[in-house]
């Protein structure tokens, strides 16, 4: 069972009941889920979450909610992939990809949908919603029609084409709104207040933060229960960034790692939309909010929710947060294709551009472990590629024509 005490204001520290909320009504600070840390360290081991189902609910005693049984897809457990061929070209030792374009809608989203979504059935709310930037929204829509809930998608009518058709197939509502992700934020807090529904991201934000810790619980046990020294996270609301490294805290909390984790944390953004990097490169501690502009759609939020927590942890762990261009975006793309056969999304291309470039400035360093986080798979994200990406030669179906394009093959 979930060992939940309160949610928690991250801010001024006052506890609330556990509801469908998400703001603290004193200081508007946002709410968190508090644990009763005992309780937790008595529930988990190595040997039940070794034995546990190959999911996220293999560390159920460490999320705000119980599994939701049969309501639930198999998310997560995904493969940790040692990548020698990316750390070569690269200069680098030991790199590991944690491969999150493997779930069920092929992003890392599908984690915190899975506990949003038992949140919300817990609740006994009916509809599920988000604003989102694509990911979420193939990850909800598909969750609601597995669990039989009505959904309601609200989207920037700018998205890629792939996300919307993948996030329409499940049957639910998707509203494309004619504004930016922060306008369709605004918009879904709104509707959020009239109607009792479970957004995914707004009112049961709190335990859909949660979900994304399970990459870090993976990660650790993955590699043998130890913690890497450095991880690099794509920042969009900059969530995912600071639940990773707790995460890593919690494990060590509750017993189950044998030292402190040590994880250096780095974060990635586009040009485009690099309000963190922006404000962690100038040693400002205010992050100043920006009109987003670039391919990484699924990064492009303006007003980042947890911006200054991300930016807060980077500095504390001694991490760095690079800014990389669209240009190096495809390349970053490519360039993890060609070494290690994983086609990520653009987010992911801004995740291995930022690597290299951290690598290269002498941030993330030859002798670290490193792991990083392929968040969503390539496929969704074709747009991007398809100027650069075809096909090597157009030829007529004759041998002729093939040692034509290819003299190199005919000498072999
Ligand atoms: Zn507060």
């Amino acid at each position: 069972m979930a060992h939940v005490e309160a949610l928690r204001c991250r801010e001024c520290g006052k506890t609330f009941p556990i509801a469908p909320s998400y703001t603290c009504e004193f200081c508007f600070g946002p709410l968190e889920v508090a644990y009763d840390r005992e309780a937790v360290k008595a529930a988990v081991s190595r040997e039940a979450i070794e034995a546990g189902p190959p999911s996220i609910w293999r560390y159920a005693p460490l999320l705000p909610v119980d599994p939701p049984g049969d309501a639930t897809q198999q998310v997560g457990w995904t493969p940790l992939v040692r990548a020698d061929r990316l750390a070569a070209e690269l200069g680098l030792g030991e790199v590991w990809v944690k491969d999150d374009t493997r779930n069920p809608t092929n992003s890392f989203k599908d984690r915190v949908v899975a506990v949003a979504l038992a949140k919300a059935l817990e609740f006994g709310l009916k509809t599920f919603a988000c604003a989102s930037t694509g990911n979420l929204a193939n990850a909800v829509a598909a969750a609601a029609a597995r669990a039989g809930l009505e959904s309601y998608v609200f989207v920037p009518a700018d998205l890629e084409p792939a996300k919307i058709v993948a996030t329409a197939i499940f049957g639910g509502n998707v509203v494309a709104v004619d504004g930016n992700y922060d306008d369709v934020n605004r918009l879904c807090a709104e509707v959020a207040a009239e109607r009792p529904w479970a957004f995914a991201n707004v009112n049961v934000r709190p335990f859909y933060a949660e979900g994304s810790k399970t990459l870090a619980f993976e990660t650790a046990e993955q590699l043998g229960w130890e913690t890497p020294d450095h991880v690099i996270v794509p920042v969009g609301s900059g969530s995912l960034l600071t639940k990773i490294r707790k995460g890593f805290d919690e494990l060590y909390d509750v017993g189950l790692l044998a030292d402190a984790p040590q994880v250096r944390v780095s974060g990635a953004q586009a040009t485009g939309c690099a309000p963190v990097a922006t404000a962690f490169n100038d040693g400002a501690d205010t992050i100043r909010p920006v009109k987003p502009s670039t391919i990484a759609k699924s990064l492009a939020i303006g007003n980042p929710a947890d911006g200054y927590y991300a930016l807060d942890t980077v500095r504390e762990t001694g991490g760095g947060l690079a800014a990389v261009t669209d240009d190096e975006v495809v390349d970053g793309i490519r360039l993890l294709a060609r070494t290690e056969g994983i086609f990520g999304e653009t987010a992911v291309g801004v995740t291995i551009a930022s690597l290299k470039k951290l690598a290269r400035e002498g941030v993330i360093r030859p002798d670290e472990r490193v792991v990083v986080y392929a968040t969503g798979h390539g496929l969704k994200t074709l747009d991007a590629l398809a100027p650069q990406s075809g096909p090597t030669a157009v030829i007529k179906p004759t041998l002729d024509a093939f040692w034509d394009a290819f003299p190199e093959t005919k000498e072999a």
